[in-house]
């Protein structure tokens, strides 16, 4: 027990210089600006918790812990003043730290909220205009409810039949083999286009009234209205704005989105987040006709000289790999 202990506080010390010290300070005085990724902030507890990805969950407790250390290590700056401050030419922090969240699910106001106003922190918060107060759900979780359903009915669905798991497995062995179907299934129906994907999932699992999983404008209004959280736009369906998708509906998820959400929170979107991460030639050229800065999937730490404004880099933030301090210095390390 005592080796195991000494061991986690050699490989914390390790990690926490890694961030001190690690490449990104082979040049100190070019100001860099980490950009976190979260999704959903649920306890372990929550029967959301286990239904919803691995990669797409962090606990509150998890939550309190980062941004401990974010307050130890950078300054945590609202993303639209990093990057204002970059245009006019201000001075920079050598180590800023921008806190964004994707979707607008309820769980960031039930849990999320609370913690960044506690810790007097900022974030963004990128909202989907159409799912807002809808019980719309994102068609991974359509797929991961889809799969509850018994095996034999899993089995007469043509398309998903190759993709189930092998006879013997056990749906209620381990929630983690269920966890592991749903994502080699959401995986594969990926390569599909959107529409594709939703008109498949309406022929075999039509959607049902279910309990609201999004914000509903209330609360995501509250939000913006307390000072630490700035809305940013996230389109109006989460389409991935990829070449199958027709340029007039790309151009549409951009444009609606922002006017819906500047109307309801009177004050309209600066930023943007593309869905899944996905960016085609004619986003790129049409999302700064809309607005001033656009966040990716892609992962790394930004460098203010060399920046992008519209194909911002983040490090994805999830519980299994940011749930020990060990854990979170490695990726803010961007070790893995
Ligand atoms: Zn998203």
């Amino acid at each position: 027990m005592l080796l195991r202990t000494a061991k986690n506080a050699l490989r914390s010390s390790v990690d926490s210089a890694a961030v001190l010290f690690g490449p990104q300070r082979r040049q100190p005085r070019e100001p860099r600006l980490w950009i976190l990724m979260y999704h959903r902030i649920l306890p372990k507890s929550d029967p959301r918790y286990s239904r919803e990805e691995p990669g797409m969950v962090v606990t509150p407790e998890t939550l309190e812990m980062h941004l401990q250390i974010l307050r130890r290590h950078f300054d945590i700056v609202p993303l639209s003043e990093w990057l204002d401050r970059r245009h006019s030419g201000q001075a920079l922090p050598a180590k800023s730290c921008a806190i964004t969240f994707d979707d607008g699910w309820l769980d960031n106001y039930e849990y999320a909220f609370p913690i960044l106003k506690r810790h007097q922190v900022p974030a963004t918060l990128f909202a989907v205009s159409h799912m807002i107060g809808t019980s719309d759900s994102f068609w991974p979780n359509r797929v991961a409810k889809l799969l509850e359903r018994p095996r034999k009915e899993l089995e007469s669905i043509p398309w998903l039949a190759p993709h189930l798991p092998p006879e013997d497995f056990s749906p209620d062995a381990e929630s983690a083999s269920a966890q592991e179907t749903a994502s080699r299934v959401i995986g594969s129906l990926k390569t599909f286009s959107d529409d594709r994907i939703h008109s498949w999932l309406d022929s075999v699992a039509p959607e049902a009234a279910d309990e609201r999983a999004m914000m509903n404008w209330d609360e995501l209004r509250e939000m913006a209205t307390s000072g630490f959280v700035e809305i940013g736009s996230h389109t109006c369906h989460h389409y991935r704005l990829r070449t199958d998708l027709p340029p007039d509906i790309i151009e549409r998820e951009l444009a609606e989105s922002k006017k819906i959400l500047g109307e309801e929170l009177k004050q309209a979107p600066r930023l943007f987040c593309y869905p899944n991460g996905d960016v085609c030639e004619q986003a790129l050229r049409q999302v700064p006709e809309f607005y001033q800065a656009a966040v990716t999937t892609k992962r790394g730490i930004n460098v203010a000289s060399e920046l992008n404004s519209f194909q911002l880099l983040r490090l994805g933030i999830h519980q299994d790999r940011c749930d020990t301090e060990a854990k979170f210095y490695s990726r803010l390390a961007n070790w893995y």
